[in-house]
């Protein structure tokens, strides 16, 4: 079964004369273990569709289904946006810790789990240090490490690396793709950039905003499935 299904999604902010029509129609599926990157202008909807697949939003028509089931917030999506929204006066273990105890891990599993993710992320050894004393492409290692916490096997990213220079962004991208593939997780990964998708991706969904234009979906790098 697909980890994620969308059918004849369609989505609008706002009711009536003033409805905005975000996405849509649109269908897809999103097999286990694919680097899925969505790309396209502005305004094509792409947030919104990473919002539908996170259960922030229902979608206004249609639906969309996380392992066959209805997306709710805190489900089994870990989400990742472009600032990492973390607390920066807490340590970088408490920061996991918290998403742990929330999906219901032990207190006394949780030092050994966060270990594990920060290895994973390649940042062993740094639980004890304050979030706001490491550095931004860190701190957003921390990010990625917090949406994994609770044994997640879906990440969706918002542009997770838009907002880091240049050198920090290729070294995130290529950890990403290492990790993303040795564990399997499967991805869905927002970005204005042709570069990142390509390197990234094992398929491209591009969205447009014109009416009536259906999304291109397009096999790019080798199929990890
Ligand atoms: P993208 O991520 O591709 O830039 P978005 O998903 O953010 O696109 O937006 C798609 C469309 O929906 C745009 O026309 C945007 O203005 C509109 N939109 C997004 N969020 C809202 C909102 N909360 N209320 C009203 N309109 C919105
Ligand atoms: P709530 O508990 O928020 O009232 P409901 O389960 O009653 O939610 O459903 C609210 C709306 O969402 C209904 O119109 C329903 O058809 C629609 N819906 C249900 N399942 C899905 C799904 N998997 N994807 C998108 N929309 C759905």
């Amino acid at each position: 079964a697909p980890v994620v299904s969308v059918r004849g999604l369609r989505h609008s902010y706002g009711r009536g004369p003033d409805a905005v029509t975000a996405l849509g129609p649109l269908s897809l599926e999103i097999p286990a273990g694919e680097f899925l990157v969505l790309v396209g202008p502005s305004g094509c909807g792409k947030s919104t569709l990473l919002r539908l697949i996170a259960g922030f939003e229902h979608a206004a028509e249609g639906a969309v289904e996380v392992f066959g089931e209805r997306p709710e917030p805190g489900g089994r999506a870990g989400i990742v946006f472009q600032q990492p929204r973390l607390f920066p006066w807490r340590t970088v273990g408490d920061n996991i810790g918290l998403a742990l105890a929330y999906a219901g891990v032990p207190r006394s599993e949780r030092p050994e789990r966060v270990a594990g993710l920060l290895d994973r992320v390649g940042l062993a050894g740094t639980a004890g240090r304050r979030v706001w004393q490491i550095s931004g492409g860190q701190q957003q290692r921390v990010a990625i490490a917090r949406a994994l916490a609770g044994g997640k096997r879906l990440l969706l990213l918002d542009e997770p690396f838009a907002a880091l220079d240049a050198l920090t962004r290729e070294r995130l991208q290529e950890d990403l793709r290492t990790m993303s593939a040795e564990t399997g997780t499967t991805a869905v990964f927002v970005t204005h950039s042709v570069d990142e998708a390509v390197f990234l991706g094992s398929r491209a969904i591009v969205l447009t905003n014109r009416p009536g234009t259906v999304a291109l979906d397009l096999p790019i790098g080798l199929p990890r499935t």
